[in-house]
């Protein structure tokens, strides 16, 4: 089983800035852009608004226990 030092916070981030960039609304491809992520307590918000329709996705991703 192989062991990282990485946080599943930044996996995370990584991942959805690496998969998830493209406008569910209108298909934009925001290639230059990212998922914001906002740590508030044991929880992470992220947020990623599209340059194109405006339309602003949220994700609250509980970092637990
Ligand atoms: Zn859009």
């Amino acid at each position: 089983m192989a062991s990282t030092n990485r946080s599943p916070f930044e996996r995370l981030r990584n991942q959805y800035n690496e998969v998830d960039l493209v406008c569910p609304k209108c298909g934009y491809d925001d290639a230059d852009g990212e998922w914001q992520a906002v740590t508030t307590g044991g929880v992470v918000q992220y947020r990623h608004i599209c340059p194109s329709c405006g339309s602003i996705r949220r994700r609250t991703i509980s970092l637990g226990p």
